[in-house]
């Protein structure tokens, strides 16, 4: 599978389901965690921003101990979210996908990580206990032993959560979009300049249509 950013997305026809998402109460499916061993288990900081209409992760340039300035978003009080863009392997429609959790989860896929390795080699049935909507959602995690193979995540279908479930931008892109409210990339956002403060102001209407399914933010991590 080709990297493509952001910006690319639409180049690439309809987009297939790349987000993983059960819809409401009582919903169930079966999944691979495409991880060999809990070590390749992570969690990225980002920046929720809005681009036009668009909400878009962008993962932050700071480590938790380094000082503010190393991330302009950061340096101008943007607030940051821990998330984990878990790629899954989806037994039912055959695909890869990104299931976006909060923090919160890292415990869960642990508990599960240290019992069976590699990781991707057991299905796990997941439980959506929560209506559509509801803050206080919880996911059921059911390892199911007996099937069991030893499959390993070279076995499924290549998922990058960068790029795709969020962004990587240079510092110099995000002075950019502080000033702009866009990135220079995003060559499909026309710009005008200011009248008044001489800026380069976004053009209403001139971003992409297309907006990704970000899963089920609704959700609490
Ligand atoms: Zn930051």
């Amino acid at each position: 599978m080709a990297r493509f950013g952001y910006s690319e997305v639409d180049n690439y026809g309809a987009p297939k389901n790349n987000y993983f998402n059960l819809k409401d109460d009582g919903d169930s499916s079966i999944i691979r965690f495409l991880y060999n061993d809990e070590n390749e288990i992570e969690g990225t900081t980002v920046h929720e921003i809005k681009v036009g209409d668009r909400t878009m992760d962008v993962e932050c340039l700071r480590a938790y101990n380094e000082p503010v300035e190393k991330c302009p978003f950061c340096n101008a009080n943007m607030p940051v979210s821990a998330k984990m863009y878990i790629p899954v392997y989806d037994e039912s429609s055959k695909e890869s996908k990104i299931w976006t959790r909060g923090k919160k989860f890292f415990d869960k896929i642990m508990n599960i990580a240290v019992r069976y390795r590699p990781l991707a080699g057991v299905p796990v049935e997941v439980i959506r206990n929560g209506r559509a909507g509801e803050k206080t959602t919880r996911y059921e995690l059911m390892p199911r032993g007996e099937d069991r193979d030893n499959k390993k995540v070279i076995d499924f279908p290549e998922i990058k959560a960068e790029g795709m479930a969020f962004q990587v931008k240079s510092k110099e892109d995000m002075e950019y979009y502080l000033r702009n409210g866009a990135f220079p990339q995003d060559n499909q956002v026309q710009t005008r300049q200011d009248a008044q403060t001489g800026r380069e102001m976004p053009v209403r209407g001139s971003y992409p249509r297309r907006t990704p399914n970000y899963g089920s933010e609704e959700d609490s991590f």
